[in-house]
């Protein structure tokens, strides 16, 4: 199938590993140039010199921080002074959390609501108009299935990321008047390297090996037993970006291997 990506501008926050990586990976395999966006420089600086050695296309790396008030601005401007704006902006940076509703103080509540909600409105402010300017474009929000599925640990990355998915069906509405399709992707387990980490941590010491750990957790939740390659996820993002998913607007897919239990 024909993606007809070949030569689009894709912007990707939080493309330098896990998820954001598999895309940015995706994308490029399709011909599209890109920007990625993360705050470590050194490992974006890797990332970038990597993706130009293995496909023939253009990418930049901006550090900045999405979630601070400048970062939209600063990641908007390279991309403009570079490509002249982007058909595609992926919203992927995002983290878990981990605390109670009555022990988390405000500036907890605010910094992943900065992070996971206002990064987005602020970068559809600031890229959006270009892509119109263009003829139009793709937005894809990366939620959770926490959006839906709270796990207990983390309510604050469950409530914002819930926001997350109503603010992609509020801007899918505003902006498809302008051709531009505006969806989201709620994962579910996803093998990213902090999953590695933070079992590896949790093993330290004890009998149980990390990998036994993750299997634990997958055949816990998942109904299909395994952890997603990074890439499955991906696939599903970089068929969104394409014109052959033209009539898909204002959707929220998840890929979970099974573990949503409800049907929506
Ligand atoms: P990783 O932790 O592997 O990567 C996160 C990426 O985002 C990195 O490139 C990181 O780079 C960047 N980033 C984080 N904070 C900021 C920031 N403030 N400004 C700019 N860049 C930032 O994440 P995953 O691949 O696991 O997850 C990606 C998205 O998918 C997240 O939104 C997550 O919530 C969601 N998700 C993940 C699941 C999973 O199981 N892995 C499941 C469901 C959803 P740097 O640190 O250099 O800034």
């Amino acid at each position: 199938m024909d993606l007809q990506l070949t030569g689009k501008v894709a912007v990707i926050t939080g493309g330098t590993v896990g998820i954001g990586l598999a895309v940015a990976r995706g994308l490029a395999a399709e011909g599209a140039h890109l920007a990625l966006c993360a705050r470590d420089e050194r490992r974006l600086r890797a990332v970038v010199h990597d993706l130009k050695t293995e496909f023939p296309v253009r990418v930049i790396g901006v550090a900045a921080d999405v979630s601070a008030l400048d970062g939209p601005a600063k990641l908007a401007g390279a991309v403009t002074a570079e490509f002249g704006g982007a058909d595609i902006l992926i919203n992927n940076a995002g983290t878990g959390s981990d605390e109670t509703i009555l022990t988390a103080p405000d500036e907890r509540w605010q910094a992943y609501w900065d992070l996971h909600v206002m990064a987005a409105v602020r970068l559809a402010r600031a890229i959006a108009p270009g892509m119109k300017a263009r003829g139009g474009g793709v937005i894809l929000h990366n939620a959770s299935i926490c959006a839906t599925q709270p796990l207990g640990y983390e309510p604050i990355y469950n409530v914002t990321k819930a926001a997350l998915v109503m603010f992609s069906k509020c801007l899918a509405n505003e902006l498809i008047g302008d051709n531009i399709r505006v969806n989201a992707v709620n994962p579910g387990l996803v093998m990213t390297p902090d999953w590695q980490k933070t079992a590896k941590a949790l093993t330290a010491g004890t009998d149980r090996s990390w990998e036994d750990y993750l299997q634990g957790i997958a055949d816990d939740n998942a109904p299909i037993g395994r952890f997603a390659d990074p890439a499955e996820i991906a696939d599903l993002f970089v068929f969104l970006c394409s014109p052959r998913a033209g009539y898909v607007v204002g959707s929220t897919y998840y890929v979970d291997g099974g573990w949503l239990r409800t049907t929506t």
